[in-house]
């Protein structure tokens, strides 16, 4: 089955058309036939296309919205083959949406009604679902993958936070996490690499890119995560101050003159990396600002960034009375053997050794990095939510079929 994924930004569309089936989910070797994103639309946006075995598309064009973009999309992979279904990556699925769905009407306005919860992000999805079904017909299914999903499992002592109860009830303030696509494909690749079966999965997953989160998985479900009521909470991110004591927001009202909408935007654009270094979001510039010029703002970016990764690595074992492994993912944590280092620095006290050598040679795929005596063990996995998403797509849609 060839699935069309989209995965519809505000003013982007990035795509995959992944061909899945059962058969091929179970040898892992499901393939890419083509991939591209269409960004900053306007006048001139920036189109990027490639599939295998045909020269790379790299080009400015005139993209005025989603539609227009999903348009070319469809236009240029129509070569291809056919679309036989398509998988959305839908950013909140609140409390109603536990696992990904077949979208009908209902569907549509549940995740309407999540918009509430993710202004910025829900309605953009929907435009791209329904200009996606405008443009192939209601004959090709159309599935919604949710970020949120995967940490439905959450207990309530992970999930509310310790305000009046009533705040749950009436308004829907929890813990949601975030990247949960990710952290589920990690976890069921450690769990095949291992070859374990799906309840004896215990470890921490440390999404590291631009947003970055961490997660306790326990007896293969996730148990705790560190982004919570919006991805805004949690580790230090490129953009995105993480934890800070709530009351600042109060203290900015009052001695800075700033308005709330303009501390929600220092908080989620002007802080982390950037804040702190003043100079980038960027981790690879952050790391050549301070290894080549000795950058202290630089540095105290990436040594504040390592330090909360640990803080939350040390309360997730604890939470979880123990993990068996730390896994390493996104742009930062896949690509970044210096980082893992800072950040793995000192947890031999929690049976966590690096091997310099192997953390510094790893293979594209991955692979083990801790000394074969570690008792913890860490390891990097790229992350795929791109795939995820169409082999979830495949199945629900051949489960809705089946009924
Ligand atoms: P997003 O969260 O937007 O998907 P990515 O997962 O692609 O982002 O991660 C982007 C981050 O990964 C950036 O901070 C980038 O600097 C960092 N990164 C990518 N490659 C490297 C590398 N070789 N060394 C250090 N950081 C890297």
């Amino acid at each position: 089955m060839n699935i069309l994924v989209l995965n519809c930004g505000s003013s982007s569309v990035r795509f995959q058309l992944i061909a899945t089936d059962a058969a091929l989910i179970e040898r892992d070797s499901d393939l890419c036939l083509a991939r591209g994103h269409l960004e900053r639309f306007g006048p001139e946006s920036l189109v990027s296309f490639r599939a295998e075995g045909q020269p790379a598309i790299e080009r400015t064009e005139a993209v005025a919205d989603h539609r227009a973009a999903i348009e070319i999309i469809l236009r240029w992979i129509k070569s291809l083959g056919d679309i036989h279904a398509v998988g959305h990556r839908v950013v909140h699925g609140g409390e109603r949406f536990q696992q990904s769905v077949r979208i009908d009407e209902e569907v549509l306005a549940g995740i309407e009604a999540c918009a509430e919860l993710a202004p910025l992000h829900n309605p953009v999805n929907l435009r791209g679902i329904r200009a996606a079904t405008e443009l192939l017909g209601t004959d090709v299914p159309q599935v919604a993958v949710f970020d949120t999903a995967f940490h439905a499992t959450m207990p309530d002592t992970s999930y509310l936070y310790a305000l009046p109860l009533e705040l749950y009830q009436k308004h829907h303030i929890r813990r949601y996490g975030f990247h949960g696509t990710s952290h589920r494909y990690v976890a069921e690749r450690y769990q095949k690499l291992k070859g374990l079966s799906p309840d004896a999965v215990n470890i921490i997953t440390l999404h590291l890119g631009n947003g970055c989160s961490a997660c306790a998985i326990k007896n293969g479900k996730s148990f705790d995560t560190s982004m919570g009521f919006t991805p805004l909470e949690g580790l230090v991110m490129g953009t995105r101050c993480g934890d800070i004591d709530p009351s600042i927001i109060e203290h900015l009202v009052a001695h800075a003159d700033m308005r709330p909408a303009e501390i929600d935007a220092l908080l989620n654009f002007d802080s982390g990396l950037l804040g702190v270094s003043g100079l980038s979001n960027d981790m690879r510039t952050l790391l050549d600002a301070d290894i080549e010029q000795h950058n202290p703002r630089a540095r105290l970016a990436i040594d504040i960034f390592c330090q909360r990764v640990k803080k939350y690595l040390g309360g997730y074992i604890a939470e979880m009375g123990g993990a068996d492994a730390v896994i390493f993912t996104g742009g930062i944590g896949e690509n970044s053997p210096v980082i893992r280092a800072r950040i793995c620095k000192g947890l031999e006290c929690l049976g966590l050794t690096l091997d310099s050598v192997r953390n510094f040679e790893l293979p594209p795929n991955g692979g083990e990095i801790s000394t074969p005596g570690s008792s913890l063990k860490c390891l990097v996995i790229p992350t795929n939510e791109e795939l995820m998403i169409a082999r979830d797509t495949f199945l629900v849609v051949e489960n809705s079929r089946a009924r």
